[in-house]
């Protein structure tokens, strides 16, 4: 065993602390620490900007901003998602009373396979909820054809597409909203945060009123809501944060590559994570795999790293139809989502940021590649 310094999954991308403090200072002369204060207002604009989107709302996370974008979509019955991502993404569905039809992943892009879409519609169902899984767009042409036909709002989880995008359009354009993650863990973070991008210009106001407690003035409370705002500080550290993503990604690029040319002999190992350049968000490096092939499994493999102080994650695990309060539903059936069930035990994010030294990289992979 090496005794070496631990490798984590990710660190978060932090600002410099003087550019931080100049703008606090701001913040603190104001006495304006939330409810739709300048600094929000400024990240707003900012963002719009990146992610080349019309029409954008802020949250105190990305679980809340799903959460209420389903909720302003006045969304009942059934939901056609899949079983393959964060929590979040079906415990938003929950929330909202709100039944997920849970639909088999595609085994390249691991995102909803929209040819096994059209068989789980009913009359109930109202949406369907995508994830741009570990940044692997859905195939959104062919959902949206699907949603055309029978009149369904489609909504993506893009917690991982932050700054992708696909055929040259920015990725929170598809769809009737997509939702981002601010996440610590996540490319761009505001510590926790999260925003919502969506087509309908009417959604602005509902938006404003759900995430604060439906108080439409001094006088008015006009719906159920709930307290879900970005606060002032969250603002300044996304503000400075902003700046860093493009040269952060530039070195996730670089640390891709190393890992790719590093493991790409390696039988059995497949890269899941495909997008480059401008398309991709270089949210994480996931690899999967195949126990025939590789000769052991992946839960072998992540125990292995460990024992040289490197700390990968099974993510996504456990799959979201396994969880016990779905058991009741007929499409949560392991025989249902044959590819889900596989992949779950299959799939590994190896550590990802733009700090982490290539040599570190090289010891990774050494250790997957000595492991046959
Ligand atoms: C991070 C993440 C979320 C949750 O976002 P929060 O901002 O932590 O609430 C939802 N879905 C996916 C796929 C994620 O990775």
């Amino acid at each position: 065993m090496i005794e070496d310094e631990s490798i984590y999954i990710t660190r978060p991308l932090l600002p410099n602390l003087n550019d931080v403090y100049d703008k606090l200072k701001d913040v603190w002369e104001s006495k304006w620490l939330t409810n739709s204060g300048p600094q929000e207002d400024y990240l707003k604009e900012e963002l719009k900007q990146y992610l080349q989107v019309e029409n954008l709302s802020l949250f105190n996370n990305g679980t809340s901003a799903l959460l209420l974008g389903l909720r302003a979509l006045k969304l009942t019955g059934e939901v056609i998602t899949t079983p393959f991502t964060f929590p979040a993404t079906v415990q938003a569905l929950d929330w909202n009373n709100l039944t997920p039809i849970f639909c088999d992943i595609d085994p390249a892009t691991l995102t909803l396979d929209a040819a096994k879409i059209e068989p789980l519609i009913t009359e109930k169902t109202t949406a369907i909820l995508g994830v741009h899984t570990f940044g692997n767009p859905c195939d959104v042409e062919q959902i949206q054809l699907i949603a055309n036909k029978y009149n369904l709002k489609v909504i993506y989880d893009g917690a991982h597409t932050f700054g992708t995008k696909l055929n040259n359009i920015p990725i929170g354009n598809y769809g009737d909203m997509t939702m981002f993650s601010f996440h610590a863990t996540k490319l761009f973070n505001t510590v926790e945060g999260g925003a919502l991008t969506f087509r309908d210009n009417s959604l602005v106001g509902r938006l404003s009123l759900l995430k604060n407690f439906g108080i439409a003035n001094p006088e008015e409370v006009v719906l159920s809501g709930l307290n879900a705002k970005l606060n002032e500080i969250q603002a300044v550290i996304g503000l400075e944060v902003l700046k860093l993503v493009e040269t952060e990604r530039k070195k996730r690029h670089k640390i891709k590559r190393a890992y790719e040319s590093c493991l790409k002999d390696v039988p059995g190992i497949n890269v899941l994570t495909k997008l480059e350049d401008e398309c991709s968000s270089y949210q994480y490096f996931v690899i999967q795999i195949d126990e025939e092939l590789y000769g052991k499994s992946r839960d072998w493999l992540h125990e292995k790293l460990k024992e040289y102080n490197v700390f990968t994650r099974k993510y996504f695990f456990p799959l979201c139809s396994d969880f016990e309060w779905y058991q009741h539903l007929e499409s949560a059936c392991k025989e249902n989502l044959p590819i889900a069930n596989k992949t779950v035990t299959q799939v590994l994010a190896l550590p990802y940021y733009g700090e982490l030294q290539l040599e570190s990289v090289e010891k990774i992979c050494k250790v997957i590649r000595d492991s046959i």
